[in-house]
């Protein structure tokens, strides 16, 4: 099918959650993909940042052709092998703790959200309903997904309104502001959710004292922190996870976007003692954590870690942040760049839906979020030719 005969079947029959798309993709090879019109894109978004190792990694590819070929669904009735080396290998190179995995990030935060309002009961006291420790402080300008408790979670208006009433329990702090969050602090909280790095809100970055203030928050009311990594966790930022430039360790973390090597995958990591808090019955998933995408999900994180992509990611984030702020100097009208590793992006003085759109036109795919923000998130396979190339097209 070309262009034309795919957007006329889409119009008549999706429901136009996304508006017109500009293109059909139909292959895709490292960091370049391919559209019904055999044209050429270098492709520093990934799928918002889902294809982490490239289009079409061979480990990835083999890893789901071997296990589709054995087994591609059973249920959550039965064990199944990748489930459980996924489960070890996230657990083991981060805080320690236990999975619970899903299909995508909001379902994570979901189970998140869910699994601190249990442990908060986890003390037999009178049942005081909407009194109860319940309440979880999020930030400004967060993302935490789009079913309806995470649009709630989630700081901004602008993705909640026509959906109301959304579900209660939910508090919203600025980012980044220490007294604000101590003020927010009540007998109803339970936890305090937030991305180390606001990806959707463009690239703000929690600071460590920020961080490590939160953390003796936590500890002081008895609450839990929960770090949202869908977007930047997985090494992305330069370490595997965005928490670990701080130190400061979640008591819930939450991931997905590469989990998966692009299969719909994400996981929610608790603690023992508050992963304890959800007992048989108390949640679960047809598909989540499904054997071909966990299968692919032990191939990226071998991968990772195997060839060190974090520092590669640190090495070639820098690169592109260096050329970013070359292209300050250039233009008045970029009034910042910033990320870390390779999350970055510039802010414009203006919107940058235009930008994005002319780089589509010259074969580069970028994004603008947050009206103004140009931002980059490219697999960790780019080299400095790519982040060049990409360049002299913005420029
Ligand atoms: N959390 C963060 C930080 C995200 O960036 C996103 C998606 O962009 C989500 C949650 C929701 O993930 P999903 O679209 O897989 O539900």
């Amino acid at each position: 099918m070309d262009i034309k005969e795919i957007r006329e079947l889409d119009k008549k029959f999706i429901i136009n959650t996304y508006g017109e798309r500009p293109l059909a993709l139909v292959r895709g090879e490292g960091v370049r993909v391919w559209d019904a019109e055999g044209k050429e894109y270098l492709d520093l978004f990934s799928g918002i940042g889902v294809n982490l190792l490239g289009y079409g990694h061979p480990k990835v590819v083999a890893a789901i052709r071997e296990q589709a070929e054995k087994l591609i669904h059973v249920s959550n009735l039965y064990y199944t092998e990748p489930q459980v080396k996924l489960a070890r290998l996230l657990s083991e190179n981060s805080f320690g703790g236990k999975c619970f995995f899903s299909n995508s990030g909001a379902e994570a935060n979901e189970a998140a959200i869910k699994l601190a309002r249990k442990y908060a009961k986890r003390e037999k006291t009178e049942d005081r309903g909407q009194n109860e420790r319940h309440e979880i402080i999020t930030a400004k300008g967060s993302f935490h997904g789009r079913t309806l408790a995470t649009l709630s979670a989630t700081g901004q208006t602008k993705y909640q309104k026509g959906f109301e009433p959304l579900p209660v329990g939910f508090r919203y702090v600025p980012f980044n502001d220490i007294e604000a969050i101590k003020q927010a602090v009540n007998d109803k909280s339970c936890a305090i959710m937030l991305e180390p790095i606001q990806g959707e809100g463009g690239d703000h970055i929690a600071s460590g004292e920020y961080l490590t203030a939160l953390r003796k928050l936590s500890d002081e009311h008895g609450l839990l922190l929960i770090f949202d990594e869908v977007q930047c966790g997985l090494g992305r930022t330069g370490k595997l996870f965005a928490y670990q430039h701080s130190g400061v360790k979640p008591d819930i973390m939450t991931l997905a976007k590469p989990l998966g090597g692009g299969l719909p995958l994400g996981a929610m990591l608790a603690g023992e003692e508050v992963a304890a808090a959800f007992q048989p019955g108390n949640h679960a998933s047809t598909f989540g954590g499904n054997p071909v995408a966990c299968a692919a999900g032990v191939a990226v994180m071998e991968t990772l870690l195997e060839e060190n992509l974090m520092q590669k990611a640190e090495e070639t984030g820098n690169y592109l942040l260096q050329k970013l702020r070359e292209l300050q100097q250039k233009y008045s009208f970029i009034v910042d760049v910033r990320g870390r590793g390779l999350m970055s992006g510039m802010e414009l003085s203006f919107a940058g839906k235009d930008i994005a759109r002319k780089c589509l036109e010259r074969g580069l795919l970028i994004n603008c979020t947050a009206e103004t923000f140009i931002r980059f998130l490219p697999p960790l396979i780019i080299t400095r030719k790519d982040i060049d190339e990409g360049m002299a097209i913005l420029d």
